[in-house]
């Protein structure tokens, strides 16, 4: 894999290293990236897949990529279909097959029979509500479910029973048998199995009781092998019951759990269930809405994987929370942008310029480099001729104090073209300028005219010979920093009205008339800017704005 992922260090790193170098890890690293393939990944998402992966690479290890689908009613072959393609996309390639805890759910049910065999796990009857009741609090300690005592024998049978489907939904579950009074509520007495009615998009029918988190995570881990299982910060108080149930069944190995701090961006919700609501109602046009921090959203919105790996080297692993700013993301997409998007002039809201002086009926071609800084990436042609259109920003009739671009009598450079110098505004009747009357310098091709510096530059296309297009300008999804952190406001009250601007009538030079859809453009003095074939619109081809120009979090932090 890359260098990048190479180089950056963290705690899971050196927690490895020394590990390797006492002698108390051997043999291969192996970790894994385990979904629940109930939605689509996010950024968060992309943290935990380059961490992963990353420390698989820098111990020449592997990572597994398995579905975590336990919960069979909220899962979907779309969202395996769309993980498995976003973590390819991000440039990870997962040892060997897919797999999926449902491979695994006969060895669930023999390790959950051994715990029963053992004393160590009990078919409880207690509704939600007096499980909750004799669970006891912080403060107090639990008691003991009347069910605990229930004859192995008994439970053997229950549990069979709980399988072969004959209680119905929720009448009983299998719990562990640990200790009510632990000041750890996850040790008292959890819960291993539920029955549950639901057909599993891999399984079908086959079952009607299903693991829980805490009990299948760590089985799932130890039946591939995997040495670390990196997750996220939520589970620290997990980790007693995950080495609890390695401890007592069988499994072949014994993997060690490692927190994390999660990642937390402002602007920004990472909540596969928020998400799901914004796409469900509507407020954004699907899980790959380029405003979406979706990696397919941010692909379609002209990400690089690049970007994304840079941003979480950038980003860290810790052990402590915080929330990163979105700025620091932004700035990763411009830094890759910036030495590798091709460049183009794109029009926004065009405005016609006649060169009074262009002979009509002529016109010519001029040679643009595609990077001004990468001779490699080669040169573009584009059309010149009598009538151009700039953008109507670009014009003040009465400029204001220390104005650069064009206004009455003052001269612009027309990027990679000529100097002209505005002479006459022209209004249609209703009093709106329609069209300005230039003249330009045929001397000035790459030089400037004698004796003066034109103070401005702007960009172009011509009139004739350049292509309309419609532009998504998209901003943040939210109007706020922490969209969802008030207890009593709905996030969605949050939602940007602005993130959103389609332009209709912008024009792109002619060499974009089939465009790329590798990397997106940078269109000079606007931003990047990717095509997106999947929302052309009557036949006009359609660009997203991956990113503005301005890069405020840089500036911030020089
Ligand atoms: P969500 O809350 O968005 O549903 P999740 O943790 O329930 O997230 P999973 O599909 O279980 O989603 O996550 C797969 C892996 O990605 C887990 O190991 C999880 O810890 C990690 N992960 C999820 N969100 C983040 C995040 N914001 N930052 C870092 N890692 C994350
Ligand atoms: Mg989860």
């Amino acid at each position: 894999m890359s260098a990048e992922s190479k180089k950056a260090h963290n705690f899971i790193r050196s927690l490895i290293e020394d590990s390797i170098q006492e002698g108390s890890h051997t043999g291969k690293v192996v970790t894994r990236f385990p979904p629940e393939p109930n939605g689509y990944l996010h950024i968060g998402h992309a943290k935990s897949i380059c961490l992963n992966f990353g420390i698989a690479d820098t111990f020449d290890g592997e990572c597994n990529l398995r579905f975590d689908d336990t919960n069979p009613e909220k899962e979907s072959q779309e969202y395996i279909d769309a993980i498995k393609s976003d973590v390819a996309w991000l440039g990870y390639q997962w040892a060997g097959e897919v797999r999926y805890a449902s491979n695994y759910f006969e060895a669930f049910y023999e390790f959950a029979v051994e715990l029963i065999e053992s004393d160590k796990a009990f078919v409880c009857g207690l509704g939600a509500d007096q499980m909750a009741q004799y669970r006891g609090t912080l403060t107090e300690p639990g008691r003991n479910s009347p069910d605990r005592d229930r004859p192995m024998a008994d439970n053997l049978k229950m549990f069979s029973n709980m399988r072969a489907g004959q209680y119905h939904n929720g009448e009983f579950v299998l719990r562990a048998k640990i200790d009510m009074a632990s000041p750890n509520m996850n040790m008292r007495d959890p819960i291993l199995y539920r029955i549950r009615y639901a057909e599993h998009h891999q399984t079908g029918n086959a079952w009607c009781i299903y693991p829980m988190y805490d009990f299948s995570h760590p089985i799932s881990d130890a039946l591939e092998g995997v040495t670390h299982s990196l997750c996220t910060l939520e589970f620290e108080d997990h980790r007693p019951l995950y080495d609890w149930v390695l401890a007592n069944t069988s499994v072949p190995c014994r993997p060690r759990q490692i927190e994390f701090a999660r990642l937390n961006l402002n602007y920004t919700i990472t909540s596969k269930r928020k998400l799901k609501r914004l796409v469900d109602e509507g407020y954004c046009s699907g899980w790959n809405d380029p405003r979406m921090p979706t990696i397919s959203g941010m692909r379609r919105r002209g990400y690089t994987p690049e970007s994304l790996r840079t941003f979480c080297d950038m980003v860290g692993v810790n052990k402590s929370g915080g929330t990163v700013d979105v700025g620091m993301l932004e700035h990763a997409i411009r830094e890759d942008l910036n030495t590798r998007a091709p460049r183009a002039m794109c029009v926004m809201r065009p405005l016609m310029v006649t060169l009074t002086n262009y002979p009509d009926g002529e016109q010519e071609t001029l040679t643009l480099p595609v990077h001004p800084q990468n001779p490699d990436m080669g040169t573009r042609q584009v059309p010149w001729s009598r009538t151009l259109f700039i953008d109507r920003e670009d014009f003040a009739e009465e400029p204001p104090r220390k104005w650069k671009r064009l206004s009455p009598g003052q001269a612009v450079r027309l990027r990679g073209g000529y100097v002209m110098t505005c002479r006459e505004v022209v209004r249609d009747n209703r009093g709106e300028i329609v069209e300005l009357r230039c003249e330009y310098d045929p001397e000035t091709l790459g030089v400037n005219p004698e004796g003066y510096k034109p103070k401005g530059v702007v960009h172009w296309v011509s009139a004739t010979d350049s292509v309309e297009v419609v532009i998504h300008q998209y901003d943040r999804l939210f109007n706020h920093e922490s969209p969802d952190s008030a207890k009593d406001v709905d996030f969605v009250e949050h939602l940007n009205p602005e993130s959103l601007v389609t332009v209709t009538g912008a024009r792109v030079e002619k060499s974009l008339a089939a465009p790329r859809g590798d990397l997106p453009y940078q269109f000079e003095r606007e931003g990047y800017f990717f095509y997106d074939p999947e929302s052309s619109l009557g036949g006009r081809p359609a660009f997203n704005r991956t990113v503005t120009l301005r890069d405020s979090w840089a500036k911030a932090n020089s």
